[in-house]
Protein backbone atom coordinates (compact mmCIF):
# COMPACT_ATOMS: atom_id res chain seq x y z
CA UNK A 1 0.00 0.00 0.00
CA UNK A 2 1.23 3.58 -0.94
CA UNK A 3 2.29 5.37 2.84
CA UNK A 4 -0.04 7.76 4.05
CA UNK A 5 1.79 11.09 4.29
CA UNK A 6 0.16 11.20 7.93
CA UNK A 7 -2.05 14.41 7.77
CA UNK A 8 -3.52 16.18 11.07
CA UNK A 9 -6.68 14.41 11.28
CA UNK A 10 -8.79 17.38 11.60
CA UNK A 11 -10.69 18.02 8.66
CA UNK A 12 -9.93 21.55 7.18
CA UNK A 13 -12.47 21.11 4.75
CA UNK A 14 -16.14 19.61 4.57
CA UNK A 15 -18.47 19.65 2.00
CA UNK A 16 -22.18 18.59 3.66
CA UNK A 17 -24.53 17.56 0.85
CA UNK A 18 -23.35 19.93 -1.19
CA UNK A 19 -25.28 20.38 -5.06
CA UNK A 20 -24.70 21.70 -7.63
CA UNK A 21 -27.31 22.22 -10.27
CA UNK A 22 -26.88 24.21 -13.49
CA UNK A 23 -30.53 25.03 -15.17
CA UNK A 24 -31.96 21.16 -14.38
CA UNK A 25 -28.76 19.32 -14.65
CA UNK A 26 -26.80 18.41 -11.50
CA UNK A 27 -23.26 18.61 -12.23
CA UNK A 28 -22.81 17.44 -8.46
CA UNK A 29 -24.92 15.39 -6.34
CA UNK A 30 -24.93 15.81 -2.88
CA UNK A 31 -21.84 15.11 -2.22
CA UNK A 32 -20.43 14.89 1.36
CA UNK A 33 -16.62 14.92 1.86
CA UNK A 34 -14.03 15.65 4.48
CA UNK A 35 -10.50 16.69 3.69
CA UNK A 36 -7.67 17.00 6.25
CA UNK A 37 -5.43 19.29 7.33
CA UNK A 38 -1.89 19.12 5.41
CA UNK A 39 -3.21 16.36 3.15
CA UNK A 40 -2.67 16.21 -0.35
CA UNK A 41 -6.02 15.40 -1.93
CA UNK A 42 -6.95 14.65 -5.63
CA UNK A 43 -10.50 14.92 -7.47
CA UNK A 44 -10.19 12.07 -9.91
CA UNK A 45 -12.51 11.16 -12.75
CA UNK A 46 -13.17 11.95 -16.68
CA UNK A 47 -14.26 15.10 -18.40
CA UNK A 48 -17.56 16.37 -16.95
CA UNK A 49 -17.81 14.43 -13.99
CA UNK A 50 -17.89 17.36 -11.91
CA UNK A 51 -14.74 17.92 -10.29
CA UNK A 52 -13.93 21.32 -11.28
CA UNK A 53 -17.22 22.49 -10.09
CA UNK A 54 -16.73 20.99 -6.44
CA UNK A 55 -13.76 22.65 -6.64
CA UNK A 56 -15.00 26.10 -8.07
CA UNK A 57 -17.57 25.75 -5.11
CA UNK A 58 -14.53 25.89 -2.39
CA UNK A 59 -12.75 28.36 -4.38
CA UNK A 60 -16.20 30.83 -4.50
CA UNK A 61 -16.81 30.92 -8.18
CA UNK A 62 -19.54 28.52 -8.10
CA UNK A 63 -22.35 28.67 -5.27
CA UNK A 64 -24.14 25.30 -4.12
CA UNK A 65 -27.57 24.76 -5.05
CA UNK A 66 -27.74 23.17 -1.59
CA UNK A 67 -25.75 21.80 1.01
CA UNK A 68 -22.82 23.99 2.94
CA UNK A 69 -19.05 24.34 2.32
CA UNK A 70 -17.11 24.78 5.76
CA UNK A 71 -13.77 25.92 6.17
CA UNK A 72 -11.28 25.60 9.61
CA UNK A 73 -15.08 25.47 11.35
CA UNK A 74 -16.39 28.26 9.80
CA UNK A 75 -19.56 27.93 7.26
CA UNK A 76 -17.72 29.88 4.48
CA UNK A 77 -20.66 28.89 1.89
CA UNK A 78 -21.89 32.75 1.07
CA UNK A 79 -18.17 34.85 1.26
CA UNK A 80 -17.02 35.91 -1.77
CA UNK A 81 -13.71 34.16 -3.10
CA UNK A 82 -11.06 37.01 -1.77
CA UNK A 83 -12.45 36.27 1.44
CA UNK A 84 -11.72 32.64 1.79
CA UNK A 85 -8.51 31.27 2.95
CA UNK A 86 -7.87 29.30 -0.57
CA UNK A 87 -5.90 30.03 -3.62
CA UNK A 88 -6.57 28.58 -6.86
CA UNK A 89 -3.91 27.97 -9.39
CA UNK A 90 -6.05 27.22 -12.94
CA UNK A 91 -4.45 25.55 -15.60
CA UNK A 92 -4.15 28.24 -17.90
CA UNK A 93 -2.02 29.78 -15.36
CA UNK A 94 -3.84 33.14 -15.58
CA UNK A 95 -0.54 35.03 -15.47
CA UNK A 96 -0.37 38.86 -16.10
CA UNK A 97 1.54 38.84 -19.62
CA UNK A 98 2.47 42.43 -19.15
CA UNK A 99 4.22 41.49 -15.35
CA UNK A 100 7.36 40.26 -14.50
CA UNK A 101 7.82 36.35 -12.85
CA UNK A 102 8.30 39.16 -9.77
CA UNK A 103 5.44 41.35 -10.23
CA UNK A 104 3.23 38.24 -10.77
CA UNK A 105 4.12 36.17 -8.00
CA UNK A 106 3.71 39.38 -5.35
CA UNK A 107 -0.08 40.37 -7.17
CA UNK A 108 -2.47 39.11 -4.97
CA UNK A 109 0.07 40.52 -1.72
CA UNK A 110 -0.04 44.00 -3.24
CA UNK A 111 -3.86 43.44 -3.79
CA UNK A 112 -3.77 42.67 -0.05
CA UNK A 113 -1.91 46.43 1.02
CA UNK A 114 0.40 44.46 2.67
CA UNK A 115 3.85 46.44 3.26
CA UNK A 116 6.60 46.50 0.42
CA UNK A 117 9.63 45.57 1.70
CA UNK A 118 7.32 42.12 2.94
CA UNK A 119 6.41 41.54 -0.22
CA UNK A 120 9.59 41.55 -1.66
CA UNK A 121 10.97 39.09 1.01
CA UNK A 122 7.53 36.87 0.30
CA UNK A 123 7.73 37.32 -3.37
CA UNK A 124 11.86 36.22 -2.55
CA UNK A 125 10.79 32.78 -0.46
CA UNK A 126 8.69 31.66 -3.02
CA UNK A 127 11.06 32.26 -6.12
CA UNK A 128 13.34 30.53 -4.31
CA UNK A 129 11.60 27.75 -3.55
CA UNK A 130 10.58 26.81 -7.18
CA UNK A 131 14.08 28.08 -8.42
CA UNK A 132 12.63 31.52 -10.29
CA UNK A 133 15.29 33.14 -8.65
CA UNK A 134 17.19 33.42 -12.39
CA UNK A 135 13.85 34.41 -13.82
CA UNK A 136 12.86 37.48 -11.66
CA UNK A 137 12.36 40.12 -14.44
CA UNK A 138 11.17 37.82 -17.38
CA UNK A 139 7.93 38.25 -18.54
CA UNK A 140 5.89 35.52 -18.95
CA UNK A 141 6.28 35.11 -22.74
CA UNK A 142 10.11 34.78 -22.04
CA UNK A 143 9.21 31.51 -20.18
CA UNK A 144 9.24 27.69 -21.23
CA UNK A 145 5.63 26.36 -20.38
CA UNK A 146 7.18 24.51 -17.33
CA UNK A 147 8.74 27.75 -16.03
CA UNK A 148 5.26 29.77 -15.98
CA UNK A 149 3.72 26.43 -14.33
CA UNK A 150 6.00 27.26 -11.74
CA UNK A 151 5.55 31.19 -11.62
CA UNK A 152 1.70 30.07 -11.04
CA UNK A 153 2.39 27.96 -8.59
CA UNK A 154 4.57 30.53 -6.73
CA UNK A 155 2.08 32.84 -6.57
CA UNK A 156 -0.62 30.35 -5.18
CA UNK A 157 1.41 30.07 -2.11
CA UNK A 158 2.72 33.36 -1.90
CA UNK A 159 0.14 34.75 -0.03
CA UNK A 160 0.57 31.40 2.17
CA UNK A 161 -3.07 30.58 1.78
CA UNK A 162 -4.16 27.25 4.14
CA UNK A 163 -5.41 25.88 1.06
CA UNK A 164 -4.13 25.80 -2.37
CA UNK A 165 -6.41 24.67 -4.96
CA UNK A 166 -5.00 23.06 -8.00
CA UNK A 167 -7.44 22.58 -11.67
CA UNK A 168 -5.53 20.51 -13.87
CA UNK A 169 -2.04 22.47 -13.03
CA UNK A 170 0.29 20.22 -15.26
CA UNK A 171 -2.42 19.68 -17.66
CA UNK A 172 -0.18 21.92 -20.90
CA UNK A 173 2.68 20.14 -20.02
CA UNK A 174 4.41 17.10 -22.06
CA UNK A 175 4.41 13.67 -20.18
CA UNK A 176 8.02 14.06 -18.94
CA UNK A 177 7.69 17.38 -17.75
CA UNK A 178 4.82 16.94 -16.07
CA UNK A 179 6.57 14.32 -14.06
CA UNK A 180 8.94 16.23 -13.06
CA UNK A 181 6.77 18.67 -11.97
CA UNK A 182 4.34 16.32 -9.87
CA UNK A 183 7.36 15.82 -7.60
CA UNK A 184 7.83 19.31 -7.65
CA UNK A 185 4.16 19.83 -6.50
CA UNK A 186 4.44 17.30 -3.92
CA UNK A 187 7.47 19.11 -2.13
CA UNK A 188 6.48 22.18 -2.22
CA UNK A 189 3.20 21.00 -0.51
CA UNK A 190 5.37 19.33 2.44
CA UNK A 191 7.68 21.97 2.79
CA UNK A 192 5.13 24.20 3.12
CA UNK A 193 2.95 22.34 5.50
CA UNK A 194 -0.05 23.15 3.35
CA UNK A 195 -3.46 21.72 2.62
CA UNK A 196 -3.23 21.04 -1.41
CA UNK A 197 -6.42 19.94 -3.36
CA UNK A 198 -5.71 18.66 -7.37
CA UNK A 199 -8.30 18.19 -9.66
CA UNK A 200 -7.16 15.74 -12.47
CA UNK A 201 -8.60 13.28 -14.78
CA UNK A 202 -4.95 11.83 -15.48
CA UNK A 203 -5.43 8.82 -12.33
CA UNK A 204 -1.71 8.41 -12.46
CA UNK A 205 -1.30 11.85 -11.40
CA UNK A 206 -3.82 11.07 -8.52
CA UNK A 207 -2.14 8.11 -7.82
CA UNK A 208 1.45 9.78 -7.55
CA UNK A 209 0.98 13.14 -5.68
CA UNK A 210 -2.15 12.09 -3.75
CA UNK A 211 -2.33 10.94 0.21
CA UNK A 212 -6.00 10.03 -0.63
CA UNK A 213 -7.96 10.26 -3.85
CA UNK A 214 -11.85 10.91 -3.85
CA UNK A 215 -13.05 8.90 -7.28
CA UNK A 216 -16.13 11.35 -8.94
CA UNK A 217 -18.64 9.68 -11.56
CA UNK A 218 -21.42 11.64 -13.26
CA UNK A 219 -21.47 14.42 -10.31
CA UNK A 220 -21.20 11.81 -7.60
CA UNK A 221 -18.17 10.79 -5.18
CA UNK A 222 -18.09 6.48 -5.70
CA UNK A 223 -14.81 6.17 -3.39
CA UNK A 224 -12.64 7.70 -1.58
CA UNK A 225 -9.69 6.08 -0.47
CA UNK A 226 -5.68 6.67 -0.28
CA UNK A 227 -4.38 5.55 -3.72
CA UNK A 228 -2.94 1.77 -2.66
CA UNK A 229 -6.24 0.74 -1.49
CA UNK A 230 -8.16 2.11 -4.57
CA UNK A 231 -6.01 -0.27 -6.35
CA UNK A 232 -6.50 -2.71 -4.23
CA UNK A 233 -9.80 -2.75 -3.14
CA UNK A 234 -11.85 -1.07 -6.01
CA UNK A 235 -15.43 -0.92 -5.02
CA UNK A 236 -16.61 -0.75 -8.04
CA UNK A 237 -16.49 -1.85 -12.11
CA UNK A 238 -16.19 1.44 -12.82
CA UNK A 239 -13.62 2.36 -10.66
CA UNK A 240 -11.56 -0.35 -11.05
CA UNK A 241 -10.85 -0.33 -15.01
CA UNK A 242 -10.42 3.76 -14.75
CA UNK A 243 -7.03 3.24 -12.24
CA UNK A 244 -4.93 1.13 -13.76
CA UNK A 245 -5.40 -2.09 -16.24
CA UNK A 246 -7.61 -4.55 -15.12
CA UNK A 247 -9.37 -8.25 -15.85
CA UNK A 248 -13.35 -8.56 -15.13
CA UNK A 249 -14.97 -11.77 -15.58
CA UNK A 250 -18.70 -12.29 -14.68
CA UNK A 251 -20.24 -15.12 -12.90
CA UNK A 252 -22.29 -16.44 -10.22
CA UNK A 253 -21.65 -17.33 -6.63
CA UNK A 254 -21.52 -20.86 -6.40
CA UNK A 255 -20.17 -21.20 -2.57
CA UNK A 256 -19.41 -18.66 0.28
CA UNK A 257 -17.02 -20.55 3.54
CA UNK A 258 -13.82 -19.69 4.93
CA UNK A 259 -13.84 -15.84 4.12
CA UNK A 260 -13.84 -17.09 0.20
CA UNK A 261 -16.45 -16.64 -2.67
CA UNK A 262 -16.36 -19.23 -5.33
CA UNK A 263 -17.41 -18.41 -8.67
CA UNK A 264 -19.19 -19.78 -11.37
CA UNK A 265 -17.88 -17.83 -14.41
CA UNK A 266 -20.17 -16.65 -17.57
CA UNK A 267 -17.15 -18.94 -19.56
CA UNK A 268 -17.49 -21.71 -17.26
CA UNK A 269 -14.05 -21.98 -15.20
CA UNK A 270 -14.25 -21.66 -11.57
CA UNK A 271 -12.76 -19.33 -9.70
CA UNK A 272 -11.78 -19.01 -5.84
CA UNK A 273 -11.28 -15.61 -3.83
CA UNK A 274 -10.72 -14.51 -0.48
CA UNK A 275 -13.63 -12.15 0.16
CA UNK A 276 -15.10 -9.99 2.78
CA UNK A 277 -18.07 -8.56 0.37
CA UNK A 278 -21.31 -9.62 1.34
CA UNK A 279 -22.66 -11.88 -0.77
CA UNK A 280 -25.15 -14.51 -1.53
CA UNK A 281 -25.31 -17.66 -3.51
CA UNK A 282 -26.48 -17.45 -7.18
CA UNK A 283 -25.84 -14.28 -7.12
CA UNK A 284 -24.30 -12.01 -9.97
CA UNK A 285 -20.41 -10.41 -9.13
CA UNK A 286 -17.72 -9.96 -11.14
CA UNK A 287 -13.74 -11.20 -10.45
CA UNK A 288 -11.41 -8.05 -10.88
CA UNK A 289 -7.82 -8.62 -11.42
CA UNK A 290 -5.40 -7.15 -12.06
CA UNK A 291 -2.29 -7.98 -14.73
CA UNK A 292 0.21 -8.08 -12.21
CA UNK A 293 -1.23 -10.56 -10.43
CA UNK A 294 -1.84 -13.05 -13.09
CA UNK A 295 1.29 -15.50 -13.65
CA UNK A 296 1.75 -16.73 -16.82
CA UNK A 297 3.61 -19.96 -17.41
CA UNK A 298 3.83 -22.98 -20.52
CA UNK A 299 3.17 -25.60 -17.40
CA UNK A 300 -0.43 -26.08 -16.39
CA UNK A 301 -0.83 -25.59 -12.53
CA UNK A 302 -0.72 -28.25 -10.15
CA UNK A 303 -3.97 -27.04 -8.38
CA UNK A 304 -6.68 -26.76 -11.33
CA UNK A 305 -8.43 -23.57 -8.62
CA UNK A 306 -7.86 -19.85 -10.62
CA UNK A 307 -6.28 -21.52 -13.57
CA UNK A 308 -7.13 -21.16 -16.91
CA UNK A 309 -5.07 -22.32 -20.66
CA UNK A 310 -4.97 -19.76 -23.20
CA UNK A 311 -2.83 -18.81 -26.16
CA UNK A 312 -0.21 -15.47 -26.58
CA UNK A 313 -2.77 -13.65 -28.66
CA UNK A 314 -0.12 -10.35 -28.72
CA UNK A 315 2.93 -9.40 -26.07
CA UNK A 316 3.62 -5.60 -25.57
CA UNK A 317 7.04 -5.13 -25.15
CA UNK A 318 7.74 -1.96 -22.21
CA UNK A 319 11.64 -2.86 -21.44
CA UNK A 320 11.26 -3.80 -17.62
CA UNK A 321 7.87 -5.41 -18.15
CA UNK A 322 6.11 -7.03 -20.74
CA UNK A 323 1.86 -7.33 -21.38
CA UNK A 324 1.01 -10.82 -22.47
CA UNK A 325 -2.52 -10.44 -24.16
CA UNK A 326 -3.87 -14.57 -23.90
CA UNK A 327 -6.93 -15.38 -25.68
CA UNK A 328 -8.86 -17.80 -23.64
CA UNK A 329 -11.00 -20.55 -24.93
CA UNK A 330 -14.60 -19.13 -24.54
CA UNK A 331 -13.22 -16.31 -26.47
CA UNK A 332 -12.24 -13.79 -23.75
CA UNK A 333 -9.02 -11.76 -23.53
CA UNK A 334 -6.71 -11.33 -20.28
CA UNK A 335 -4.01 -9.42 -20.19
CA UNK A 336 -0.95 -10.73 -17.60
CA UNK A 337 1.96 -8.81 -16.77
CA UNK A 338 5.45 -10.27 -16.12
CA UNK A 339 8.83 -8.48 -15.09
CA UNK A 340 11.67 -9.16 -17.95
CA UNK A 341 14.24 -9.53 -15.52
CA UNK A 342 12.49 -12.62 -14.46
CA UNK A 343 13.53 -13.86 -18.10
CA UNK A 344 17.21 -15.25 -17.54
CA UNK A 345 15.77 -17.94 -15.23
CA UNK A 346 12.41 -18.18 -16.95
CA UNK A 347 11.61 -19.56 -20.55
CA UNK A 348 11.22 -17.18 -23.07
CA UNK A 349 6.91 -17.20 -23.61
CA UNK A 350 6.14 -16.36 -26.96
CA UNK A 351 3.68 -14.86 -29.77
CA UNK A 352 0.99 -18.25 -30.45
CA UNK A 353 2.05 -20.17 -27.59
CA UNK A 354 0.00 -22.09 -25.80
CA UNK A 355 0.11 -21.11 -21.86
CA UNK A 356 -1.22 -21.40 -18.42
CA UNK A 357 -2.84 -18.35 -16.41
CA UNK A 358 -2.91 -18.70 -12.71
CA UNK A 359 -3.40 -16.80 -9.33
CA UNK A 360 -3.74 -17.10 -5.80
CA UNK A 361 -7.12 -16.61 -3.49
CA UNK A 362 -5.91 -13.38 -2.72
CA UNK A 363 -5.24 -11.81 -6.10
CA UNK A 364 -8.73 -10.81 -6.82
CA UNK A 365 -11.56 -8.52 -6.02
CA UNK A 366 -15.19 -9.20 -6.18
CA UNK A 367 -17.69 -6.83 -7.25
CA UNK A 368 -21.22 -6.85 -6.69
CA UNK A 369 -21.75 -3.86 -8.92
P1 LIG B 1 -13.32 18.70 -17.16
O1 LIG B 1 -12.16 17.91 -16.70
O2 LIG B 1 -13.68 18.47 -18.59
O3 LIG B 1 -13.27 20.16 -16.78
P2 LIG B 1 -15.00 18.22 -14.89
O4 LIG B 1 -15.14 16.88 -14.31
O5 LIG B 1 -14.14 19.19 -14.18
O6 LIG B 1 -14.58 18.10 -16.39
P3 LIG B 1 -17.04 20.20 -14.61
O7 LIG B 1 -16.29 21.28 -15.29
O8 LIG B 1 -17.19 20.23 -13.15
O9 LIG B 1 -16.47 18.78 -15.02
O10 LIG B 1 -18.48 20.13 -15.27
C1 LIG B 1 -19.45 19.17 -14.86
C2 LIG B 1 -20.67 19.29 -15.74
O11 LIG B 1 -21.32 20.52 -15.50
C3 LIG B 1 -20.37 19.25 -17.21
O12 LIG B 1 -21.35 18.47 -17.84
C4 LIG B 1 -20.44 20.71 -17.63
O13 LIG B 1 -20.86 20.82 -18.95
C5 LIG B 1 -21.46 21.27 -16.68
N1 LIG B 1 -21.19 22.69 -16.39
C6 LIG B 1 -20.10 23.20 -15.77
N2 LIG B 1 -20.18 24.54 -15.66
C7 LIG B 1 -21.38 24.90 -16.20
C8 LIG B 1 -22.06 26.15 -16.39
N3 LIG B 1 -21.53 27.30 -15.96
N4 LIG B 1 -23.26 26.12 -17.00
C9 LIG B 1 -23.82 24.95 -17.41
N5 LIG B 1 -23.23 23.73 -17.27
C10 LIG B 1 -22.02 23.70 -16.67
Amino acid sequence: FAPWKDPAKSPIVRFENVTKKFDDFAAVKTVTLDIFEREFFALLGPSGCGKSTLLRMLAGFERPTEGRTIVAGQDITDLPPYERPVNMMFQSYALFPHMTVEGNIGFGLRQEGMAKDKIAARVDEAMAMLELRPFAKRKPNQLSGGQQQRVALARAIAKKPRIVLLDEPLGALDKKLRQQAQFELMRIQETTGTTFIIVTHDQEEAMTVASRIAVMDKGELVQVATPGDIYENPKTRYIAGFIGDVNVFEGKVSAVSDGCVEIDANDGYKFKTRSSEPVAVGQQVWLALRPEKIRIAHEQPASPINAIPGKVEDIGYLGSISHYHVRTAPGERVTALRANAAHAVERTINWDENVWLDWPVDAGVVLTR
